[in-house]
């Protein structure tokens, strides 16, 4: 006996995959049940002798659960209630219908029905202005049946923010799939249906997303379910996403959030061992709440539009001048190049003199100075001469080596790169000739064109705290494998940055000096011996500077390495230290500030948490035509950053 239909027995393309599907998964896994398969086969030649009256419908998935580090849910699924249209049984009727009970202008609903119909008359497709409908809609709906050909309801999850805080540019959010992606994305989407735009739901699309089911309903004469079709026998059962474990301190991400309040920047905060993020701030941002459900349109045309940019990323796509949070990295690659050693000194006289050029330094005359004190102090003078002495190429070397200039493969949305000028670089923006060495003296403090985004800064001050180990920062650190039924570890980039461990210790007692003695006293956290580096870069004549602090955290044994900034908000010290302060108070001690608002009626409701079917070795059985081969399911894999520079730059000038 063939299992396979000869062609032409199933009047369209895809109904016939389907059953090749089922049977084939059947025809594996339960040799012996032949009688079920014959249930099966009957079935659908039934199906095909009742075209009319049998409707196959897919069934929506739950999008997977995403879990903060300590196994908290903070993005769940609520139920909810949809409105679908099926192109081909629509009518005028319906339309008018459908207008008033939704309040919707008729023209609307049928531009989405159109949309629909362009993919699949003949297929029910979500429509916009009926997601998430309330209960007088439903019930409006339900009563007018017999007048609505083409219209019916479906269960359709959303998504729910269990916790008081946004974590905007961290999750993301979803939209409604665009007619463009549509195309590419084959039959796992249909018009109506939602995907991830921008951060984790979208990285990580493919897998929280999940796979549809498949129902067989037997419909009336509108085409609407009046019930189920051979007791649901036929039906393929769906597969929710795929669960995100997070590095996120739930917590530490809500305070965060507070403390920044309406200034424009952001806090990264990184488990410097091994590359997790523990929180993720960009102000100003938008709640992903109401993307989820209705209005997520509108929702989406008030926030593009809103003042400061709330959809822009500034953790990952913001560029800025590091100002003297870069004085580390200048020590470094000084010591590595055996240019300075650990008690060298240096002169200022208050300045700089470079050929015919005299820079300033902000702290007045610092007379002979070594570096430690140099950086505890943040004298310019020091960095001025250490960037003209280390030279063009081992300022671009040693700048690759901590990732600048490159994105750091983080798994959250779009990254931008910064800018590590090189030589090339020079002579093709500024051109050849009309540059000297004298804009390594703006590099060695973190100015002129050296540009850096918060991600980036966060992993080079984890780097420092761990002696030379740079890891790939990352979100998501296990997922929850639906299809596998466990846990896969996210792999990422980790890499011994070749400098000596020696200078890494000797820069980290410098950063230390910073907290005891420096300009960042307020952030010395007694027992915890914490070490950071303010940083106030200028942006442009007349504006105030970009406040910067980094800081790590115990000295010797780093649990925390941390980057906050505010565009124009001033002093390292005043504005970016305090609030880091605030943090790590938060993450060794458990207070939580007085001063800051905790809504303790903050109700965490349960939503609906899937049953988890029971974890076994093997892998579940799928079946069904929105099933995809195991092998395209994405391996837990963190996008590789480039790869630096290894090359040795031509001797350094000294
Ligand atoms: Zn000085």
């Amino acid at each position: 006996m063939s299992l396979l239909p000869s062609d032409g027995a199933f009047g369209s393309a895809q109904r016939q995959r389907i059953f090749q599907i089922i049977v084939l998964a059947i025809s594996v896994v339960y040799v012996g049940r032949l009688a079920w398969l014959q249930i099966i086969q009957g079935s659908v030649y039934k199906l095909k002798a009742e075209a009319q009256a049998i409707k196959q419908i897919a069934t929506e998935p739950f999008r997977g659960m995403i879990y903060d580090r300590n196994g908290r849910a903070i993005v769940q699924n609520a139920p909810g209630f949809s409105i679908t249209v099926t192109p081909y049984e629509f009518t005028d009727e319906s339309c008018r219908r459908l207008s008033k009970i939704l309040g919707v202008p008729d023209s609307l609903i049928w531009q989405d029905v159109q949309k629909s119909a362009k993919f699949n008359k003949f297929a029910a497709a979500k429509l916009f202005y009926g997601r998430d409908v309330d209960f007088e809609v439903i019930s409006a709906v339900e009563e007018q049946r017999d007048s609505l050909p083409g219209v019916d309801l479906i269960v359709d999850p959303k998504r729910q923010y269990a916790f008081d805080g946004n974590a905007a540019h961290l999750l993301g959010y979803t939209r409604e799939v665009a007619e463009a992606q549509l195309k590419q994305l084959g039959d796992a989407y249909s018009p109506g249906d939602l995907t991830g735009q921008t951060g984790l739901e979208r990285a990580y699309e493919r897998n929280v997303r999940g796979i549809k089911g498949l129902q067989y309903v037997a419909v009336n004469k509108n085409g609407q379910r009046v019930a189920s079709f051979n007791d649901g026998k036929s039906d393929v059962a769906g597969l929710e996403g795929d669960d995100l474990h997070l590095g996120i301190d739930t917590d530490l991400q809500e305070l965060a959030e507070k403390l920044m309040g309406s200034a424009r920047g952001s806090v990264v905060a990184i488990d410097p061992r091994n590359g997790e993020i523990l929180c993720f701030v960009s102000k100003p941002d938008y709640d992903p709440r109401n993307f989820s459900g209705r209005g997520g349109r509108t929702y989406y045309n008030v926030v593009r539009d809103a003042p400061g940019i709330p959809l822009l990323n500034r953790a990952t796509t913001g560029q800025y001048h590091p100002g003297s949070t870069w004085k580390p990295l200048m020590a470094l690659m000084a010591m590595q190049e055996g240019i300075i050693t650990p008690s060298t000194k240096l002169p200022c006289i208050g300045g700089y003199q470079y050929g015919n050029r005299f820079a300033t330094c902000h702290g007045g005359v610092h007379g002979m100075i070594d570096y430690k004190t140099a950086i505890a102090v943040s004298c310019n003078s020091f960095f001025y001469q250490l960037g003209v002495k280390v030279g063009l190429e081992k300022f671009y070397y040693y700048g690759s080596l901590f990732g600048f200039g490159q994105k750091t493969g983080v798994d959250i949305g779009e990254e931008k790169r910064g800018l590590l000028p090189s030589r090339e670089f020079m002579d093709k923006h500024v051109g050849k000739g009309n540059w000297t060495n004298y804009v390594l003296m703006n590099w060695g403090i973190g100015q002129g064109e050296v540009e850096v985004t918060p991600m980036q800064l966060a992993a080079y001050t984890a780097a420092i705290s761990m002696n030379g180990l740079w890891n790939q920062p990352h979100a998501v650190r296990e997922i929850y494998s639906k299809t596998l039924n466990k846990r896969i570890k996210v792999s990422y980039e980790s890499r011994e940055i070749p400098i000596r461990k020696e200078y890494f210790q000797v820069v980290k007692e410098a950063m230390r000096a910073v907290v005891t003695s420096g300009t960042a006293r307020l952030v010395d956290l007694p027992g915890y011996d914490v070490c950071g580096k303010t940083g106030t870069a200028d942006v442009r004549k007349g504006q105030p500077p970009q406040s910067w602090f980094i800081c790590f955290a115990p000295m010797n044994d780093p649990k925390i390495a941390m980057v906050v900034t505010g565009e124009g908000a001033g002093y390292g010290a005043a504005f970016a230290a305090p609030i880091a302060r605030k943090l790590l108070d938060l993450f060794f001690l458990k207070q939580w500030p007085a001063d800051v608002a905790r809504d303790t009626t903050w109700t965490r409701k349960p939503g609906i948490t899937p049953a988890k079917s029971t974890p076994t070795d093997s892998m579940p059985q799928r079946k069904g035509p929105f099933a995809k081969p195991y092998a395209e399911r994405p391996v837990a894999t963190l996008p590789r950053p480039a790869t630096p520079t290894t090359a040795q730059p031509s001797a350094p000038q000294r």
